[in-house]
């Protein structure tokens, strides 16, 4: 990285405004750019199309992940909406087993009707994703760590297996930040994120996002981005601009908090089993180590009381 990646959150696709000098890059709060004459603009033409607050943001994004191309959306399930539009009936998608429950509905309950085809497996494994593998097989489709198991696939490992067959990887990231990982650098063709937790990390926005390295598969989203419309408004445009500027800051505490949760939870007499990569114990323990740059912030755990009982 050329700059330290605190200085880029703060900065990234964020230049002081050309017109006033303002240091914080203003909302555009606009549906309509001018026409100078017809068919000329100053490079900004409608509102769905493009705003300079969400360029800015999708920018900053970009430049966290390491990536030449950032596109927000509306929501996460948004961002990961615009990833299926890439697919047409009768592809077939490998996706990790354990999985964020709205990435589960809308492959199960949207794109299944539209005659798309999905096989769960535990990534984690690697000879369990060639066995899903089918020759309609087009997207492999990682969570690492996974909601709500705290699951560890090998980024690298898969999207290697994965490219060889000319299939697209595709990781979210929401879990881990661009602040732990950075999943184009293992090998991921799209990465995806709810902007909604650490991203935004103030509980007053819903975002998404997608980046990529491809320029192809960038045109592609960028037309469905346009097509489909579910874009972010300006004002959480800047609301998300402002989390991020916080972001290495925050995860370093969420990471350190968690650590001493999950130790707590591990030693309590009441507490069955804990889920959390940092601990020796977790089957992902040394994977993680190698791909993140610290184990983050999400801890599950199993009580030894029954359901009721808790
Ligand atoms: C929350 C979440 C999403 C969905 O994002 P929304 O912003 O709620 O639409 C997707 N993936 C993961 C891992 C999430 O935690």
């Amino acid at each position: 990285m050329s700059f330290e990646f605190d200085t880029l959150a703060i900065h990234a696709g964020q230049p002081n405004d050309p017109q006033t000098g303002s240091v914080s890059f203003p909302i555009y709060q606009t549906s309509t750019f001018q026409q100078i004459e017809p068919g000329v603009t100053k490079g900004f033409c409608y509102g769905r199309t493009e705003n300079p607050t969400r360029k800015a943001l999708e920018e900053c994004l970009a430049a966290l992940e390491g990536a030449r191309h950032g596109l927000a959306f509306a929501s996460g399930l948004a961002a990961i909406n615009t990833c299926l539009n890439l697919l047409r009936s009768g592809d077939h998608v490998v996706a990790s087993r354990d999985l964020y429950g709205g990435s589960y509905r809308i492959f199960t309950k949207v794109y299944a009707k539209f005659g798309v085809e999905f096989s769960f497996a535990d990534t984690t494994r690697l000879e369990e994703i060639e066995r899903a593998i089918t020759p309609a097989t087009r997207l492999l489709w990682l969570e690492s760590p996974s909601n709500p198991l705290l699951k560890i696939t090998d980024l690298a490992a898969a999207a290697t297996l994965a490219r060889a067959r000319g299939i697209r990887v595709v990781v979210d990231n929401t879990f881990a930040t661009p602040y732990l990982q950075r999943p184009l650098e293992l090998g991921a063709d799209l990465v995806v994120h709810s902007t909604t937790k650490y991203l935004n990390g103030h509980s007053d926005v819903i975002g998404g996002a997608v980046v990529t390295n491809d320029d192809s598969l960038f045109e592609q989203l960028k037309f469905f981005q346009n097509a489909v419309g579910a874009v972010p408004g300006p004002q959480d445009c800047y609301l998300t601009l402002r989390g991020i500027k916080t972001l290495g800051v925050r995860m370093d505490r969420h990471c350190a908090n968690a650590r001493r949760v999950a130790e707590f939870l591990a030693a309590h007499p009441k507490v069955e089993r804990v889920f959390f990569p940092g601990l020796a114990a977790h089957p992902g323990h040394d994977v993680a180590r190698r791909q993140q740059r610290d184990f983050g912030a999400i801890v599950s755990f199993v009580l030894k009381a029954g359901v009721d009982e808790a």
